[in-house]
């Protein structure tokens, strides 16, 4: 069963969680209790069949055969090559490549299987009703939503992203995406004011009422969905099997993660394994410039009213990260009325915990930051030394590990999980392994210029897409969000 973070709902199915998104009195789903899982049992089986193991135990409701075609994703070419998410081994630690599937970023992992789990949530609520998914975007979340929605019956879905706040592949690829029930709309601000503009209509019971009458729901592909976060639960088992099948780990022994957050969600899936039984010592929260999450680590005081910063790492541009909500509710002993204080409208983002919240909260997670500055050089001498390639998220995480060694010389046996594959933000990496010289080229140049450097091949996704047809994107401020979706669906 499923509770709200904030005491205002409980007992829902895991369908319900999923097909509603978030909780709709405001509140996130979480589930009740963690089911146990020996990482031993997982031995021996393939990426999908841990997947419908660990997500088996979260969706009581679903019938096996459906969970069955659900996984096969993971197995059908969706994904290239023979593991959708191979631990590469690099220097002394390993590097999850998460960034395999059609979107060439980690938000695939998820967003390939969240439709199904929609559908067949929809399904078991019995609405009669489609379903309109909103989404904010900092760049990689909207093209895998939409290449997991598209051409799907009975499902439309509406992307917000920052105009100018996203890198121009990411922009690319989502204005490039066909299916005849897809919508990008790019916003003349941030993505926080993406975030909260989506959250609002998400609240409003005026907008849910005009959209019923027009036998619409809305539901969530963010990170805030359940649905979104649990196939991510999946992969942090899948490392630590590798781990040990490399000899990486001895059987049983412990392993630290690191994670170039934005959003939480990626960090709290590694934490939800943990709380599982998984093998993980510390995890390692890196930011970028928008290092609010490093200041809460340090003071438990979380402010988000400050200076926002648009870096060359746009998936970690974010303030407000929705997910650490449902990791204060583990970490102050699951306390709603906490929550409530903490996240009262009134407060505009900003709060401060109690010393023992905080005091668990640094038991698990060691953070840092690093500028932008360090993340180019952290591309340029990882390549030096691994000839292996970060992309500018990634690269965050590899410089807060560096600095994390070098203050606690902890010699754990480490997995950077890797949220995009370089090539979506060719240019930059350009600029980091060859200097200015990158300056001059464009970004599909860019593109070539990086295969033709390292020997590695572009991916098939991010291939001709400087040929392909760009829809025209609608446009709005922050404030004209609400019209423009009623614009699009309201009759
Ligand atoms: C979404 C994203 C992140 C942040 O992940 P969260 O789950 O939101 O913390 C980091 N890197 C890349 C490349 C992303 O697309």
């Amino acid at each position: 069963m499923y509770e709200s973070t904030r005491g205002n709902l409980s007992g829902q199915s895991a369908s319900q969680a999923i097909a509603l998104g978030m909780v709709p009195k405001g509140g996130l789903f979480v589930p009740s209790t963690f089911p146990a899982l020996k990482w031993q049992e997982l031995q021996g089986l393939s990426y999908r069949e841990v997947a419908k193991r660990v997500m088996a135990d979260y969706l009581p409701d679903f019938p096996e055969e459906t969970l069955d075609k659900i996984v096969n994703v993971y197995n059908d070419g969706t994904f290239d090559g023979q593991n959708p998410a191979p631990l590469a081994s690099v220097g002394n630690f390993g590097v999850l490549e998460l960034w395999h599937g059609p979107t060439s970023a980690f938000k695939d992992m998820a967003l390939q299987v969240l439709p199904d789990l929609l559908n067949v949530s929809l399904k078991h609520i019995g609405l009669d009703a489609e379903v309109l998914i909103l989404v904010a975007t900092s760049g990689d979340t909207g093209k895998a939503a939409l290449e997991g929605f598209k051409n799907r019956e009975g499902m439309h879905i509406a992307v917000f992203y920052p105009q100018g706040g996203v890198s121009p592949v990411q922009e690319r690829q989502m204005t490039t995406t066909e299916g005849f029930n897809t919508h990008v709309i790019a916003v003349k601000g941030n993505f926080d004011q993406c975030q909260t503009a989506v959250k609002q209509m998400f609240a409003s019971e005026a907008l849910k009422a005009k959209l019923w009458e027009n036998k619409l729901v809305f539901s969530s592909a963010n990170s805030i969905n359940w649905g979104r976060l649990l196939p991510q639960i999946v992969y942090y088992f899948w490392a630590y099997l590798q781990a040990v099948e490399q000899q990486k780990v001895a059987p049983g022994g412990v392993i630290n993660v690191v994670v170039p957050t934005g959003n939480f969600g990626n960090l709290l899936a590694a934490y939800y394994a943990r709380r599982m039984g998984l093998p993980i010592a510390k995890i390692i929260c890196a930011s970028n410039k928008n290092n609010v999450l490093t200041s809460f680590f340090a003071t438990g005081e979380y402010q988000s009213q400050r200076q926002f910063y648009q870096t060359i790492s746009p998936s970690m541009d974010i303030l407000i990260s929705s997910n650490f909500e449902r990791f204060l509710y583990e970490m102050n002993g699951r306390n709603a009325d906490l929550i409530n204080s903490w996240y009262d409208q009134k407060n505009l983002g900003s709060f401060k915990v109690d010393p023992q919240t905080l005091k668990n909260c640094q038991e698990i997670v060691f953070a840092g930051w690093a500028d932008e500055d360090e993340t180019l050089a952290t591309i340029s001498h990882s390549f030096k030394a691994y000839q292996y390639v970060f992309d500018p998220h990634t690269a965050v995480g590899m410089k807060v590990y560096e600095d994390y060694c070098t203050s606690s010389h902890d010699t754990t046996f480490t997995v950077i999980a890797s949220t995009a594959s370089p090539f979506k933000f060719a240019s930059n990496v350009l600029i980091a392994l060859e200097g200015t010289q990158g300056k001059q080229r464009d970004e599909w140049q860019a593109l070539k210029g990086l295969s033709q450097l390292t020997n590695w091949e572009i991916p098939q996704g991010l291939q001709g897409l400087d040929k392909k047809k760009a829809k025209i994107v609608d446009s709005c401020q922050p404030e004209k969000i609400v019209e423009m979706l009623q614009g699009l669906f309201i009759k």
